[in-house]
């Protein structure tokens, strides 16, 4: 009888089978700190009261699933992951839906993602319902910094990492699974920019059979120097190439592209094709569905340097964009490359960009009918 409190707490969700979502006194910042964050929130820079996280022992499975208060991870300097980058993230976001509740986007293929990162990365996967289970908890218990202006959100991170202190080179027998969140404004607030693009020649991000296709740490880490090579040729971000050939256009940066041919009804997208190297973005997979239902043809395949540079020059190739989570569709302008410039159209947003963008925007934020079944209320 001393703890119905507690008790009705942890009975009233489930991590998993057989492993309760503990639900801890969270302190919460005033109503008045709060919207000083969300009028200007940036990205990936503020993060709200709570965090959710789990752990895995071998042999044990996941256990101690818990809502705590946000803050610093007290780990061992021999930590696993700190050595060998066994770890693993996903991104999405929350949206505020007109009706006041609140909505996450496509959260399974999020899941799904996950467990195939886990499983490259020689990980424990998080079952895909208790991490559904851990994203619902956590925007449910820090809605209130789901951010309600024009295409703000609430940017979601979950992630996995190896904690086991141990320096040995083997799969780690414990890990942490945590979810954070960070409430994001909107990636362009003075209207849609193109960006500029350098080519990278001298790095590659992925190779076959290595980790391109799961969004693992070690990825970005080895990006950065490309991003910092795009940078000084002034531009604002890297496009990889295969990495074989160096001939065929694979991602930029974080995101995937797709390039339009032709125009009106009738301009087929080519996006590249997942060859292993590539990562199956959710932005992706949705704007090819959103496209064909447009009555555009999309094409997946592998697109190269040269059809893209020659398709620009004789007008075939008449827009270029990027998409992802976090931006969902930015266009390119701008291209450079050692092997000679290019600009894709006039340099400003294209028409199809604009209205794929406009398409995905109104689902996300519930301003139109979601046929898809793409929005997953949460509480
Ligand atoms: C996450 C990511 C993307 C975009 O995936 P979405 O599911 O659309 O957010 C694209 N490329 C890379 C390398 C990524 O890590």
């Amino acid at each position: 009888m001393t703890d119905t409190l507690a008790d009705s707490r942890t009975s009233a969700r489930m991590f998993s089978d057989g492993v309760p979502l503990v639900v801890e006194d969270v302190p919460r910042r005033s109503a008045g700190e709060r919207a000083e964050v969300l009028a200007d929130p940036g990205f990936g820079r503020h993060f709200t009261d709570s965090m959710f996280v789990a752990r895995y022992r071998a042999g044990e499975g996941w256990y101690d699933a818990r809502l705590s208060p946000y803050g610093p991870l007290q780990l061992d300097p021999a930590t696993a992951t700190l050595h060998y980058a066994q770890s693993i993230f996903e991104g999405l976001k929350a949206y505020a839906q007109p009706d006041g509740s609140v909505a996450t986007f496509r959260p399974e293929s999020n899941a799904a993602r996950f467990t195939r990162s886990a499983k490259r990365l020689a990980m424990p996967p998080v079952p895909e319902q208790a991490f559904l289970a851990a994203v619902d908890a956590l925007v449910d218990a820090d809605r209130d910094w789901v951010p309600t202006g024009p295409d703000k959100t609430l940017y979601l991170r979950p992630y996995q990492l190896a904690v086991e202190p141990f320096l040995g080179v083997r799969p780690a027998h414990e890990y942490l699974f945590l979810v954070i969140a960070s409430p994001a404004g909107a990636y362009f607030p003075r209207g849609v920019q193109p960006v500029s693009v350098y080519l990278s020649e001298d790095y590659i991000r992925a190779a076959p059979g290595g980790t391109g296709d799961v969004k693992c740490a070690g990825n970005y880490a080895a990006s950065l120097l490309a991003q910092e090579q795009a940078i000084e040729a002034g531009c604002d971000q890297v496009v990889w190439l295969d990495a074989e050939e160096k001939r065929y256009v694979e991602e930029m940066g974080g995101m995937n592209l797709f390039f339009v041919l032709g125009s009106g009804e009738e301009a087929e997208l080519v996006t590249p094709e997942l060859t292993g190297t590539l990562l199956p973005g959710i932005t992706r997979d949705s704007l090819i569905t959103l496209a064909r239902e447009r009555g555009h043809r999309v094409s997946e395949r592998r697109f190269s340097v040269d059809e893209w540079r020659r398709g620009v020059a004789d007008g075939s190739v008449t827009e270029t964009f990027a998409c992802g989570t976090a931006a969902v569709i930015t266009p390119v302008g701008e291209v450079k490359a050692r092997t000679g410039d290019f600009t894709v159209g006039d340099g400003t947003p294209g028409p199809i960009t604009m209205a794929l963008r406009k398409s995905l925007l109104d689902i996300q934020h519930g301003r139109v009918a979601d046929t898809h079944g793409w929005l997953h209320r949460v509480g």
